[in-house]
């Protein structure tokens, strides 16, 4: 089983960059695109404080940096801030959270940035993170202790007391497994984009369960902008110089993302991705038998559209066969008599899914033999 999870998570690592059917986040002709920036924590609830310095006060600075830059790196974006004063949403943290994010799906947002600064009792720590969501690799982890002395209640869900089974949940998961690999192309650039100044990397980082993420519809990440518990860091980012060069290189990490949207959504681009698709699809047509060998791609825990990106050179080429268990929704790749005759194209298949391998089925189920 693990390694069908694994099959899966480095299906979902390394995204197709160019994909020409993702039209859920593509702003349809004539509406402007909507970026939300979410400074985090407002009173009563400053998150961490040192000294007089409050962690709600210097994301505010930093996401109204960014919205003033915005205005003229990319002038025809929308722009909207969760709060624009000292104050929380809500009293209650986890509705706080949620509200932002209600906020933003309210707005049509096709990116939402949470801005915080981070904290950790070992002061040697420093440097930005990028976190998105990924809710399988936290249902992976949920036996493992979580750590994370510093965070609020309420700013991250425990996977443990989540139905993974409800509705409501598959749905976050689904969403979260279209929207993961270009949120964390966005995290990435703004690491790249953050490093280029004063402040060091750590990285793009899942495994966390943020509140605010887990209730968007669009595409989001949340930016640790460094940690106030280490004071080269805190120096940094309460300064105005720091302020602005970490706004600066978030807003060009926006831009980024909207002209890499902007892309895709473009005729040329669907035209060079089909032909490079067709290209890679010389394999003609096979007589799909009831029963005999296939080549397993991934599994997942709930049924996936066959021309979804993470299947990559084989969209539309998979069928779904069912089998057993979580992740009973196997995707596979032809319909071969015997073992024997899968086998080429399995060595083909494990170059892209290298966990790929061959399975029975009869009747549409996958069986032993
Ligand atoms: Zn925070």
């Amino acid at each position: 089983m693990r390694k069908l999870i694994m099959a899966l998570l480095v299906a979902l690592l390394f995204p197709v960059v160019a994909n020409a059917r993702e039209g859920a986040n593509v702003a349809p002709e004539g509406r402007k695109r909507v970026v939300v920036l979410d400074p985090g924590h407002g009173n009563p609830r400053p998150g961490k404080v040192m000294g007089k310095v409050r962690e709600a006060d210097i994301v505010l600075d930093v996401s109204k940096e960014v919205r003033r830059q915005l205005a003229t790196k990319m002038p025809d974006l929308e722009v909207y801030l969760t709060r624009h004063s000292d104050s929380a949403y809500h009293a209650n943290q986890i509705n706080d959270n949620r509200m932002r994010a209600e906020f933003a799906n309210s707005k049509g947002a096709d990116l939402t940035v949470g801005i915080h600064a981070n904290a950790i009792d070992n002061t040697n720590i420093s440097g930005c993170e990028v976190w998105v969501l990924s809710l399988n690799e936290a249902l992976m982890k949920q036996n493992s202790s979580r750590a994370n002395l510093f965070a609020d209640d309420g700013d991250e869900l425990d996977i443990n007391n989540l139905d993974t089974k409800s509705m409501g949940f598959i749905k976050v998961l689904t969403r979260q497994l279209d929207n993961e690999p270009r949120n964390r192309m966005f995290a990435q650039q703004c690491c790249d984009n953050i490093k280029k100044y004063g402040l060091g990397s750590l990285g793009v980082k899942s495994g966390k369960v943020w509140t605010m993420l887990y209730y968007l519809e669009g595409h989001g990440v949340l930016v640790e902008i460094g940690y106030m518990t280490n004071p080269k860091d805190l120096a940094y980012i309460t300064s105005t110089k720091g302020k602005t060069e970490i706004a600066t290189a978030i807003a060009d990490a926006i831009v980024s993302f909207f002209k890499g949207l902007d892309a895709i959504s473009s005729d040329d681009v669907v035209v060079e991705t089909v032909a490079s698709f067709v290209e890679q699809s010389p394999v003609a047509e096979q007589e799909t038998l009831n029963e005999g060998f296939a080549i397993q791609l991934i599994s997942s825990t709930c049924e996936v559209d066959i021309y979804d990106y993470q299947f990559k050179g084989y969209k539309g080429r998979v069928r779904l066969l069912m089998g057993t268990g979580t992740y009973k929704y196997k995707y596979c790749y032809g319909s071969y008599a015997t073992r024997e005759a899968a086998k080429s194209d399995l060595a083909e298949a494990k170059k892209t899914f290298k966990d790929a391998y061959i399975v029975h089925f009869k009747d549409g189920n996958i069986t032993t033999k």
